[in-house]
């Protein structure tokens, strides 16, 4: 087998600083935009983001058009959804406000407005034909709400497909935004839950680019066309996934014990871009191939701060719960890397030996879930053993993250890593 000698750093040119909202009207005035899709969902039809972004559009004469019907949680039917609309209103901008749903809703809206197809088309195999995006899609940029997904800098899109009952998504550089803009007076008003679950979803982002199976060890793409946007742990994938270690660490309780530490708030939402840059090129393994089906097969969990009625084991918190029992069972393909996550989240480790390196992560991250007040593992969210049969089956088709695993993860390994995960502490 031929292995990768290459890899390459794609990621949105970003934009921050308070109040940088409003000058999006000069941004798509700038890429030649006169008609702009503004994206986002119904909780934030009416708020302050929203307003000052389609203020500010048209502040410069460009007719900005708001669809609020963005799912939380979308799915091929919400999708479709934004795409009949993006189809209907000639659109050559996009605007997405909001969390990873708007950008994620927005990002396939542009994609099949611009370059009509089947649905499946476009869609990660082995669910879809995963056919390469033809060209560039119209100009888009995104706002981001929630320091959260880093999706203002990635080229995929997740969704459930509600046939299958399964996650998947679309991949591909031409679905990157062209700008993200990230403004702290955006993040304000987010619950401290809401706040703590993207937090953690970040901090995990990065440390699974930090420690995925290195770009060298994976095998060669046919064609330059075909290399993908995870490419395993590289140089300039560690850069930005280690800062983003070390400033989510360093502040993430901060702004939960008090939103209104405006420095703290600023260093985690910038922090979820430079995550957002080190996954988006270095790629995430079994922390979020597993959490996929934790979140899909949801019961009646609905963690504090979310809309009663509706259950929800959120992304981020669905990430971290598998994250410590992850971390113990890839230590030993490379306990350096894994020390020096441990390091940069604050421990100290210049006494460790390698093979404490799996239990001393495990342990920073425990540490920090347990200060912004997450569950204590699965059985906390509703899970018990006789669930794991099925969560296995659910992550066994999540192959484009979870090959990216420093160590091979077989069916009997992923059961113990969730029976590892019910009770954390
Ligand atoms: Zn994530």
């Amino acid at each position: 087998m031929k292995l990768e000698t290459a890899f390459t750093m794609d990621t949105s040119s970003i934009k921050y600083g308070q109040g940088v909202t409003r000058e999006i009207g000069f941004d798509m005035e700038e890429q030649g935009c006169r008609r702009v899709m503004v994206v986002t969902d119904p909780n934030l039809g009416k708020s302050a983001p929203v307003a000052v972004t389609l203020e500010a559009l048209r502040g410069r004469g460009i007719d900005a058009v708001l669809f609020d019907r963005s799912s939380v949680e979308p799915t091929d039917v919400s999708f479709k959804e934004a795409i009949a609309f993006a189809a209907d209103g000639r659109f050559d901008g996009y605007v997405a406000v909001g969390g990873g749903s708007s950008m994620d809703t927005c990002k396939a809206a542009n994609l099949y407005a611009t370059h009509p197809a089947d649905f499946m088309t476009y869609v990660n195999p082995p669910i879809g034909r995963g056919a390469p995006v033809p060209g560039p899609l119209k100009p888009m940029m995104a706002i981001p709400t929630t320091a959260g997904t880093g999706s203002e800098t990635t080229g995929v899109t997740i969704f459930d497909y509600l046939e299958m009952g399964a996650k998947t998504g679309i991949a591909s550089r031409a679905l990157r935004p062209i700008r993200g803009i990230i403004d702290p007076e955006n993040t304000r008003t987010l619950p401290k839950m809401v706040a703590a679950c993207t937090g953690l979803d970040q901090l995990t982002h990065a440390l699974e680019a930090m420690t995925a199976l290195p770009f060298d060890r994976r095998p060669a793409p046919e064609h330059p066309r075909l290399r993908p946007a995870y490419q395993g742990a590289n140089p300039i994938s560690h850069v930005w996934a280690s800062r983003a270690v070390e400033m989510i660490s360093r502040n993430l309780v901060k702004v939960v014990d008090n939103p209104g530490d405006d420095a703290a708030r600023g260093e985690v939402l910038l922090a979820a871009t430079y995550a957002g840059i080190g996954f988006g090129n270095g790629g995430v393994h079994l922390a979020h191939g597993m959490s996929y089906p934790v979140s899909g097969m949801v019961r009646d969990y609905v963690p504090e701060g979310y809309p009663a009625g509706h259950a929800i084991v959120p992304h981020g918190m669905a990430v971290c719960l598998n994250a410590p029992a992850v971390f113990r069972f890839t230590a030993p393909a490379d306990p350096q890397i894994h020390l020096y996550c441990a390091r940069l989240m604050g421990c100290d480790v210049s006494r460790a030996k390698p093979e404490e390196a799996g239990e001393i992560l495990a342990n920073a991250v425990i540490d920090i879930m347990r200060k912004v007040g997450m569950p204590n593992g699965l059985k906390a969210v509703g899970f018990g053993p006789q669930d794991v049969d099925k969560l296995v089956e659910g992550t066994l088709p999540q192959h484009r993250v979870t090959k990216l695993s420093p160590r091979p993860a077989a069916p009997e390994d992923l059961r113990r890593l969730f029976l590892d995960s019910m009770t954390l502490w």
